[in-house]
């Protein structure tokens, strides 16, 4: 008898989403996690009493977390508590200085809009009008469902025709859509900066990704125990509560494998445990490549796995400060429009070069502020701050760890010029993960927050099966499997998953 029914290797959301699910299925169920926080990129560390999040900084539109709940027949309240984030960002265009907040509620947002620009409020009622339902259907239909291959395509617009209207935002680009409906620039830079969640600028990033800039507007959370970790530790706790296992410091090596069949894992000190089932939540080029083995895969799945690109990393900085910063929400946002944003892609990350404008490098990105939400993130009296930049994981002539504290001093410098001007004065602690220490704490290639690019090349049918189709009883979970990466989409996956290995286990009785 193999010792489990279903390992999962990986403790990030994704794993322990699929994880809980087998359990709840009756399967004796193990999770390995190769460092000692649960987690992965949606975690939070603590150092000299400040609480960062280690990645994602917020959840949105979190139907997944709900349908895993509803399945494990758990009530989510006594697993993930949450706070509600309003407004969703605010923006400070590098441009033209101007800074704005959008609201959830989508009136409220389009009046925002109108003092901007009459012409673009009126449009974005337009686009939420006509966009919204489609890709809230969208969302409960294909969100969950496997996309293994064109049968699964059809089989769901079978069963959803609705969905047929959704296919054309595969078939152009965010760029296209966006502009369409928005023409003054600052309006226009709100609604395509989100190509970058795909790792993509917006003239390459497929249609749907538009959609993002309304999704939020279905509401943005925040858990309210101990920063984002407290996702993971629900989901770990309900796993648990159901009678599954997690183990810490468990790093997997190999998935032993007999005429391309999972028998089990081999750990990184020559342990190995059997299983019926391997559930990868790792990047799948690496389960592939390093854990599987070339000898174990037809060529064709070799080279097709070998082509993937990763997606983009995103360099973080940690910042504990002794005040309350002069900061309005709980994400600031530094933005440009998309022919920056296109300009940066071919001319800065593509050859390895960090964004500069007049000859001196500008740091753009995500400012949060978690702890205007949960103040207990922080000692009395002081804050937390995050950064999340765009950045190469491979630096042209430098390296991350000798380009590390140039790094946070030119985002610091950036920071300071756009928003927050006192804020050196104010640090009193300091760190950052680069791409190659994500890399290394995540052991997740390139340091990559989705694992795969996420362009239309790498979507669905195209991105690695959650069910292998090379090694029987081999599935995949996480960021690099459908439909994705994000917090609420390795959820998805997690169920998309747990439902093809229950639904292939009942019918091989490997129950
Ligand atoms: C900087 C950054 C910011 C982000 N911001 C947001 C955001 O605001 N909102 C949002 O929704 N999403 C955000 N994301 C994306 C989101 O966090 C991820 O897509 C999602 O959390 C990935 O979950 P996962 O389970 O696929 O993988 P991961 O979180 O990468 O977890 C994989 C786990 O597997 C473990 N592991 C790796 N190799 C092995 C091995 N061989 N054996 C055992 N264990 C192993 C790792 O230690 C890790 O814990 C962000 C990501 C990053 C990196």
């Amino acid at each position: 008898m193999p010792d489990y029914d279903a390992i999962v290797i990986g403790g990030g959301v994704g794993g322990l989403s699929a994880g809980a699910l087998c359990q709840k299925a009756g399967m004796k169920t193990l999770v390995l996690e190769q460092s000692d926080r649960i987690g992965g990129c949606c975690s939070t560390f603590e150092a000299e009493g400040f609480h960062f999040d280690v990645g994602a900084s917020v959840v949105e539109a979190p139907a997944a977390f709900y349908e895993l709940f509803r399945r494990l027949e758990l009530d989510i309240e006594d697993y993930i508590p949450w706070h509600t984030v309003d407004p969703i960002y605010d923006y400070c265009d590098i441009g033209a200085g101007k800074r704005f907040a959008y609201p959830t509620d989508v009136e409220a947002t389009a009046e925002v809009i109108a003092q901007i620009s009459p012409e673009d409020g009126r449009a974005f009622l337009d686009f939420a009008r006509k966009y919204t339902p489609r890709i809230m259907g969208l969302m409960n239909e294909f969100f969950f469902a496997p996309c293994q291959g064109f049968v699964d395509v059809l089989r769901l617009i079978k069963k959803y025709p609705g969905m047929l209207n959704a296919l054309p935002m595969f078939a152009t680009t965010h760029q296209k859509i966006v502009r369409k409906y928005f023409k003054d620039p600052d309006v226009l830079a709100t609604m395509a900066f989100q190509s970058f969640y795909a790792g993509l600028p917006p003239d390459m990033c497929a249609g749907l990704y538009a959609m993002v800039g309304l999704v939020e507007h279905e509401g943005i959370f925040y858990p309210k125990n101990g920063g984002m970790i407290g996702i993971p530790n629900g989901i770990k706790k309900a796993l648990e509560d159901l009678g599954g296992e997690v183990q810490f410091g468990r790093r997997a090596v190999r998935i032993v494998t007999e005429d391309r069949t999972v028998r089990g894992v081999e750990l990184w000190d020559g342990t190995e445990i059997t299983s019926k089932v391997v559930i990868s939540a790792i990047n799948a080029r690496k389960t592939y490549t390093e854990l599987v083995g070339h000898e174990h895969l037809p060529w064709y799945v070799w080279r097709g796995i070998n082509s993937m690109e990763l997606s983009m990393p995103c360099p973080m900085i940690y910042m504990g400060v002794d005040y309350e910063p002069p900061l309005r929400a709980h994400h600031t946002l530094t933005l440009t429009g998309p022919e920056v944003m296109n300009e940066y892609w071919s001319d800065y990350y593509l050859k390895g070069k960090i964004f500069e404008m007049d000859g001196k490098p500008e740091i753009m990105g995500l400012v949060s502020w978690a702890s205007k939400i949960d103040p207990a993130l922080a000692p009395k009296g002081k804050h937390v701050l995050t950064h999340m930049g765009l950045a190469p994981y491979a630096l042209a002539g430098n390296d991350w760890d000798r380009h590390k504290e140039q790094w946070i001093d030119d985002a610091i410098a950036t920071i300071e010029k756009y928003i927050i001007p006192d804020l050196s004065d104010h640090i009193v602690y300091r760190d950052m993960a680069t791409p190659k220490d994500l890399e290394r704490m995540l052991l997740s290639p390139g340091g990559a927050v989705y694992g795969i690019q996420t362009d239309i090349s790498h979507m669905a049918m195209f991105r690695p099966s959650n069910k292998s189709k090379s090694i029987d009883h081999l599935y995949l979970a996480g960021a690099s499997t459908h439909p994705g990466g994000g917090v609420c989409t390795v959820i998805a996956g997690g169920i998309i998953t747990a439902s093809l290995v229950e639904k292939h286990s009942a019918r091989e009785r490997f129950k």
